[in-house]
């Protein structure tokens, strides 16, 4: 009998041992996780990466490359690629000033990484330092122009004009400010632009698509022209 007592005791020590376990293992779980704990985090959208605030740019693929007219001065001429929706836009463009007097040329549409580093080396040599160097040009990875999707527009008969501030003097320029964007086109680098990058009424992207837009998207939202 006194064994009996003894057992059954033991059995609801070990029982009411349980299920206080059991209630600290409950409690445990439902309390909020601590700060020491690894918690999920919600990541809208990967930024794009930039340096000396350009963005960087996936160089297109050859065969998405389509001539789109030559940059032509004092017997050199010399092709222009642009990828096939922006050629097709810059074409409608070219016809429509050419309709009104004006005639628009490409200086350049496409430049490959490549080609941007040795432009980068000189642009630093020149400036003394890539942080100067990156207010005239982009590092090689960091240019528009390697995406296809933007183009140097020149005026054929201000040659004077090529890749200078007085382009805005042109017909060509004061066309493209009145019409441009009608045909998808935006001024990257205009005047006093919050990027920092020095004043470029040449150079164009294309965003008429929602390729051309999700191309310049993190720039466009950072730095609206
Ligand atoms: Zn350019």
């Amino acid at each position: 009998m006194l064994l009996t007592i003894i057992i059954y005791r033991r059995l609801l020590l070990l029982f009411l041992f349980l299920l206080s376990l059991g209630l600290v293992i409950y409690t445990n779980s439902t309390l909020p996780i601590s700060n020491n704990s690894p918690q999920v985090q919600v990541i809208n959208s990967t930024p794009a990466r930039t340096l000396y605030k350009h963005f960087e740019y996936r160089e297109a693929k050859a065969n998405t490359l389509i001539e789109a007219g030559f940059y032509i001065r004092d017997g050199y001429s010399r092709p222009e690629l642009l990828a096939k929706e922006a050629k097709e836009s810059w074409h409608k463009m070219v016809i429509a000033a050419k309709d009104e007097g004006v005639n628009l040329i490409p200086i350049s549409g496409f430049r490959s990484i490549k080609d941007q580093k040795v432009l980068w080396v000189n642009q630093v040599k020149r400036r003394g330092s890539e942080k100067e160097a990156a207010k005239r040009s982009a590092p090689p990875g960091f240019s528009e122009h390697h995406t296809g999707y933007a183009i140097d527009i020149a005026d054929i008969d201000t040659p004077s004009s090529d890749l200078n501030s007085s382009f805005d003097q042109t017909p060509s320029y004061q066309w493209l400010s009145k019409n441009a964007r009608q045909f998808g086109w935006e001024n990257s680098f205009p005047v006093n632009n919050k990027q920092g990058i020095s004043y470029e009424p040449w150079h164009w992207r294309y965003v008429g698509t929602s390729e051309g837009k999700r191309i310049f998207k993190s720039g466009r939202e950072k730095y609206p022209v």
